[in-house]
């Protein structure tokens, strides 16, 4: 059996793994970045939408190559067909082309040093001593063994490491979102803006969209509660009837998992830390975790580098919290407003969206939702509602 020997072995290569592989390999410390999968970011299971802001803020370069498109707003849509527009000058974000992201966010931990290994299972965790030593894994045929001091679990919503590792990531079904996807040939949506349909019959605690890669071509998905007894494929095909959307060019079919709640408490154990899905670090309310995990590998790495600098594991702690003081926190009021917004029927909707302005949407988009739903509490018709007020006022 093949041995080898690194301060850091990152398990998953989507997006939280290579960020933590490339800081820690910047800061001069040995990595090795596995994945299963033999192409990495192949294949895609995510609508690829992202903010602009990510690539200043996580140092990710600005590359035509994985840049499908620059979005400059959003259109969202009440059961009933009302609409709200939010549109910007500038673009505020882009849809990706996975596949080449994920796989040049590799290259990138590659080039500041790193060891990337593609086809490369983590099967199992190796416990020496009654401290785990490291991961064995299985690269193409062979079973090798990769003994590390500090273990990263980025595999992802399905993750085994960590909890191999005995952390506890566990969460009821009812805290996962199914989702559905088409890449698919599209017409008749302004392709500079991402659409989210609404409605408890249209997508019950969740929403369709529609994100455009080109003028005629987008990703059209829809995520759903997992417990629902309907499948999210069937409320998507009953959507595309409805809409008279033809969907007879497919180019992918994208099925997964989000979770969107339940963060895990403890991120850190020994020297195991969990990040990204693996540690359901996901906006419950939309279902995007890709800056989360950017964000949970960056504070990730910083304590890996201080711990192996100052020779005490026993700093990985601080991941944990310094996570749930600042991103954790934020999740977990979004999450808040999330539980409550799962009881508006279609009438709220329908209302809310008829109410909202472009103005307090972007208020809205940029966490600032407090005035927002102070503004619909005057409303006339929320005034002469007892449930939309106690609704609302859970939100406040
Ligand atoms: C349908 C859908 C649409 C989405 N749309 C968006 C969106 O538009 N915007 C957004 O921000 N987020 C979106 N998301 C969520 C987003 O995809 C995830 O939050 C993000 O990819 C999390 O990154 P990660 O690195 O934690 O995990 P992942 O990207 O899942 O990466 C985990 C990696 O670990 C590897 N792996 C797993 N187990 C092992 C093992 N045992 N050994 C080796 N490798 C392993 C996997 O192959 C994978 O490459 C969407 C998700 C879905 C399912």
């Amino acid at each position: 059996m093949k041995e080898m020997k690194y301060d850091v072995v990152v398990v998953g290569a989507g997006i939280a793994g290579p960020i933590v592989a490339r800081n820690v390999a910047k800061s001069g410390y040995s990595v090795l970045l596995i994945d299963k999968k033999p192409a990495i970011g192949t294949p895609k299971q995510c609508a690829e939408g992202i903010s602009i802001k990510v690539f200043e803020k996580y140092d990710i370069p600005y590359d035509k190559r994985f840049i499908n498109r620059e979005i400059y707003g959003a259109k969202l849509y009440s059961p009933s067909g009302y609409e709200l527009e939010l549109r910007y000058k500038e673009a505020s974000g882009v849809i990706l082309e996975r596949k080449v992201f994920d796989k040049m966010l590799a290259y990138y931990a590659a080039k500041a040093g790193a060891d990337v290994l593609a086809r490369t299972e983590a099967l199992d965790v190796i416990r020496k001593d009654g401290r785990i030593a490291g991961i064995k894994a299985k690269h193409e045929d062979e079973t090798v063994e990769i003994h590390a001091d500090v273990i990263v679990a980025a595999d992802g919503v399905e993750s085994t490491i960590a909890r191999k590792a005995g952390i506890n990531t566990y969460a009821p079904p009812h805290e996962f979102d199914s989702s559905y996807e088409y890449e698919m040939l599209i017409e008749g949506y302004d392709p500079d803006l991402i659409h989210l349909w609404f409605g408890n019959e249209v997508a019950p605690r969740g929403y369709v969209w529609v994100f455009p890669k080109d003028e005629d071509r987008a990703n059209v998905g829809i995520g759903i509660n997992s417990d629902n007894p309907q499948t999210a494929k069937y409320y998507l095909d009953k959507w595309l009837k409805e809409n008279n959307i033809p969907a007879k060019k497919i180019l992918e079919v994208n099925v997964g998992v989000v979770p969107v709640g339940g963060f895990v408490k403890e991120l850190v154990k020994d020297n195991i830390l969990v990040v990204g899905d693996a540690a359901r670090q996901v906006n419950p309310m939309h279902g995007g975790g890709m800056a989360e995990a950017m964000e949970a590998g960056t504070i990730a790495s910083k304590w890996i580098v201080k711990a192996l600098e100052e020779e005490d594991l026993a700093l990985l702690r601080n991941y944990t919290t310094e996570w749930w003081e600042t991103d954790g926190e934020r999740l977990q009021k979004v999450l808040k407003v999330r539980k409550v917004t799962e009881k508006l029927s279609d009438e709220d909707l329908d209302l809310f969206i008829q109410i909202l302005s472009g103005a307090d949407a972007e208020k809205i988009a940029g966490g600032d939702y407090g005035e927002v739903i102070k503004a619909l509490l005057k409303h006339p018709k929320v005034i002469l509602s007892p449930r939309r007020i106690k609704l609302l006022r859970e939100l406040l």
